[in-house]
């Protein structure tokens, strides 16, 4: 392994110590994957293994995932390689991709509800609400597919009954945003709870989406739709 292949994995084990740090992940929960090379689409990506807690969990225990879904390492890869692959097959946008099952954005993907524009900062997920996928049973292709319908111009969704998932240009913007989308779902659940949240208007998303569009956060995959 070179010491650019390592460091990389590294930074993917420190995304998970990090998830944890923050109480946005619990246990073995959650799973984390990074292009290798940025800028060569065939060169795959790293994934965390499943069921190996993050603090014990050393450069060498993550798999290699080539393209064209060849899996390379000696643990097993996260249950959830479906749709780390579909996603980075799909989205050449997405560099790093984490997936967790925060509390609160977990609670609203159980009440299979989008998150909408309670806040203008739902504009950094690329549009006026972060969707919920439908749900279907972890690790299969039919959450693989119901994820990337959910994902068409954005850069997260919830899943149903099951967590978040965020697209990052690179784990450090992936790791932020989601504490964003975490936060976001607090104050949905906490507007509720106190009354009846107004949801910005889409003209003024509209407005904040081009604000945001010179902010550094790089291109998000336009909505086919
Ligand atoms: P893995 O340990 O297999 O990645 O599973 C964790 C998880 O969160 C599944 O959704």
């Amino acid at each position: 392994m070179t010491e650019t292949e390592r460091s990389l994995r590294q930074a993917v084990i420190d995304t998970c110590l990090a998830l944890d740090a923050k109480g946005i992940n619990q246990g073995t929960s959650g799973n984390v994957s990074v292009r290798c090379e940025s800028g060569n689409p065939n060169a795959g990506f790293y994934l965390t293994p499943t069921s190996i807690p993050y603090a014990t969990m050393r450069p060498e225990d993550l798999v290699h995932v080539a393209l064209d879904g060849t899996v390379t390492g000696r643990a097993r890869p996260s249950s959830e390689l479906p749709f780390h692959l579909a996603i980075m097959r799909a989205r050449p946008d997405a560099q790093a991709i984490v997936h967790t099952h925060s509390t609160h954005a977990t609670a609203v993907s159980c009440l299979r509800e989008s998150i909408p524009a309670i806040h203008y900062l739902v504009a950094l997920f690329g549009g006026n609400d972060i969707r919920c996928a439908d749900y279907a049973t972890f690790g299969t292709e039919a959450l693989s597919q119901n994820v990337l319908t959910a994902l068409a111009g954005r850069r997260a969704a919830l899943m149903a009954n099951h967590g978040l998932i965020v697209l990052g240009k690179n784990l450090d913007q992936a790791l932020a945003l989601t504490v964003e989308a975490e936060q976001l779902a607090v104050l949905l659940l906490r507007a509720r709870a106190a009354g009846s949240p107004v949801i910005l208007p889409d003209d003024e998303m509209e407005r904040v989406l081009l604000k945001f569009a010179d902010y550094g956060y790089g291109p998000v995959a336009p909505d086919p739709a």
